[in-house]
């Protein structure tokens, strides 16, 4: 787990988190809640909130680099998954929201936001 993440959730308000419908609830096996997802395609899906701009996931709480959690962390995708702190996409994001960025080796994002 990062520290920073816990934090941050920039990631979870800058892009678009999009992933196979099939890991939806919708679907059998899936976990994400499908009443938190948008469809973007016809086998894609994102979560509500990252298809906009500002975006901001509906499932993220707490204010942006300050402290924040993720209300679906269990059933979060494996987009969410793959995100690691101090990665080009965490800071890339953490650019975008006014924060230094983590220079770390790469993290498991995991339990922030989770
Ligand atoms: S992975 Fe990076 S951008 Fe995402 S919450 Fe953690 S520190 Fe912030
Ligand atoms: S980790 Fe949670 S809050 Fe962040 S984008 Fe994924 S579902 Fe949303």
């Amino acid at each position: 787990m990062s520290d920073h993440c816990q934090s941050c959730g920039a990631c979870c308000a800058h892009f678009r988190v999009s992933f196979y419908w099939g890991e939806s609830d919708a679907a059998q096996g899936g976990s994400v809640p499908a009443r938190l997802t948008i469809p973007i395609h016809s086998v894609y899906v994102a979560m509500r909130g990252t298809d906009q701009h500002p975006s901001r996931c509906v499932a993220l709480t707490g204010k942006v680099g300050e402290a924040v959690s993720c209300s679906i962390y269990e059933q979060r995708s494996s987009t969410c998954k793959e995100v690691m702190a101090g990665d080009e996409q965490c800071n890339k994001a953490r650019r975008a929201h006014n924060l230094s960025p983590v220079i770390d080796q790469p993290q498991e994002a995991a339990e922030i936001l989770c």
